[in-house]
């Protein structure tokens, strides 16, 4: 059986990032037919996830996890930033939602 594994830029990959790109620009980007993985190899998009519970290459999700903490860290900083565009709350609640995936990723 293949395993699941999660694009390179997982933090890109999700809805969450997809549905602001539509919103703030109107464009629908396309699904790419081929990513590199988290692993550092190359698969077929529909062989990814940005599910935790879907991933299955242990690498991958030791990436995802990684990935999620530095932005969790990343965006606390940002809110902390004099001018802003989100406030100190707003970025402790993405860190702590970024966290959380970073938690299930590990796990
Ligand atoms: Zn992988």
């Amino acid at each position: 059986m293949s395993h699941v594994h999660v694009d390179r830029k997982v933090l890109q990959a999700g809805a969450a990032y997809r549905n602001l790109l539509v919103s703030s620009t109107g464009l629908v980007p396309d699904e790419p037919t081929v990513v590199t993985t988290g692993c550092g190899i190359q698969v077929p998009y529909a062989l990814t996830s940005v599910r935790p519970e879907s991933v299955t290459c242990l690498a991958c999700r030791e990436h995802a996890a990684r990935e999620h903490l530095a932005y969790a860290d990343q965006v606390r900083r940002l809110g902390r930033m004099t001018g802003s565009v989100i406030s100190a709350d707003e970025a402790d609640q993405a860190a702590d939602r970024a966290r959380d995936i970073a938690r299930k990723f590990a796990n």
